[in-house]
């Protein structure tokens, strides 16, 4: 048995760029394209008009033209999503400055979830619709041996409070994050967690989840530039042992996955940048800097072999991410970035942190 402080293996945290197409703002003032796609994974930034291009290579670049469904066919989450329904702990988590494509990515436009009937062959919806129905997929091609039970949960982190994107009731609450140690993860008291017998209960689970995170929102991009939201999909399996000796035996296994939403990547620096106290920092976004730091602590545990110290319980975020981090966890990165000179340097933040988390 493994806790998350004793994980050795650093090697499963999996990182895809995707690079959004110019948008309309930046055609109209001319801002240029400064990324190029030599192939083979590799992205090519011109730092500097007339410099030599950085070149940076990943296992996936998803070029500004790639399509919702590329990402669902080529990012790995198919993988994931697999080894979450053989009882694995997995998370999908986007990274990027503001306005870099990750609800994009995730979730997709929010009109498609406006109109009274979501249309499931919009091109437009994002990994987390598509990977639920390839989700409800696998499970009825497995029905024959095993018995499934879906649970789904929805919570935002802002400002380091926990709030149920499920129960708006307990929306001003500030829920408590523990260690559990029956399931040797980290859990949130009273979150709402919804059994979903099918695709249609999850993605009601998706909408309403957006739906309460919009409402009251004096500036929704201000807010969802500063929190985290985490939608996870619990999957508990029960399968029949099939060979004679073990008649009569069942095997039980809870495997999940995590989608989340990260807060835009300058908000780390911004606090840095504008002087303030290590205190006033934490609170504009601790989890995003201790999840830099703990995945920079398990790229170097990988570079050198050897234990180091994950600090995952510095923040709400990382705490519920640990079981998919460490150990026998998967992670897919997807680093979002904009194409556009006028975020070269976020976009070069964005990249090199991506590469060192790989
Ligand atoms: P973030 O969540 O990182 O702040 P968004 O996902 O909201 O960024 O994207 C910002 C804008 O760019 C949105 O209008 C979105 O529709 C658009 N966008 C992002 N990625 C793409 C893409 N791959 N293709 C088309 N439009 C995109
Ligand atoms: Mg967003």
């Amino acid at each position: 048995i493994r806790s998350v402080d004793d994980e050795i293996d650093g090697d499963n945290i999996n990182v895809v760029v995707r690079v959004r197409p110019l948008n309309g703002r930046e055609v109209k003032s001319d801002d240029t394209n400064i990324t190029q796609f030599p192939g083979d994974g590799g992205i090519w930034v011109e730092e500097k008009t007339g410099d030599k291009l950085r070149p940076f290579t990943f296992n996936v670049v998803f070029e500004p033209e790639a399509s919702q469904a590329d990402v669902l066919e080529h990012s790995g989450i198919k993988r994931l999503i697999e080894m979450a329904v053989d009882g694995f702990s997995t998370t999908c988590f986007c990274y990027g400055q503001t306005g870099s494509g990750k609800t994009h990515t995730l979730t997709g436009p929010p009109h498609l979830f406006q109109s009274k009937r979501t249309d499931p062959l919009h091109v437009d919806h994002g990994l987390v619709f598509r990977s639920f129905i390839y989700l409800y997929e696998q499970l009825k091609q497995k029905s024959n041996d095993s018995s499934y039970v879906i649970k789904a949960s929805y919570l935002e982190i802002y400002n380091e409070k926990v709030i149920d994107l499920l129960n708006t009731g307990a929306k001003k609450s500030n829920l408590n994050v523990r260690w559990d140690k029956k399931s040797r993860a980290f859990v949130v008291d009273n979150l709402f967690s919804i059994e979903c017998e099918e695709l249609d209960d999850l993605v009601a689970v998706l909408e309403e989840g957006l739906k309460n995170r919009a409402i009251g929102k004096h500036n929704m991009n201000e807010h969802s530039s500063r929190s985290h939201t985490i939608l996870t999909v619990h999957i508990h399996s029960e399968e029949k042992a099939t060979s004679e000796d073990n008649k009569g035996v069942y095997i039980t296994r809870h495997g999940k996955i995590n989608f989340v939403d990260l807060a835009g990547s300058e908000m780390t620096k911004k606090t840095k940048s504008e002087g303030k106290t290590l205190e006033e920092a934490n609170n504009i976004n601790k989890s995003l800097m201790v999840l830099g730091y703990c995945i920079a602590q398990l790229s170097s545990q990988k570079r050198n072999d050897r234990g180091v110290h994950i600090p995952y319980r510095d923040s709400k975020l990382t705490k519920l991410l640990a079981d998919s981090l460490a150990g026998n966890g998967v992670t897919l990165m997807i680093a979002c970035v904009s194409p556009a000179k006028s975020n070269c340097s976020e976009t070069m933040n964005t990249l090199r942190y991506a590469a060192r988390a790989k």
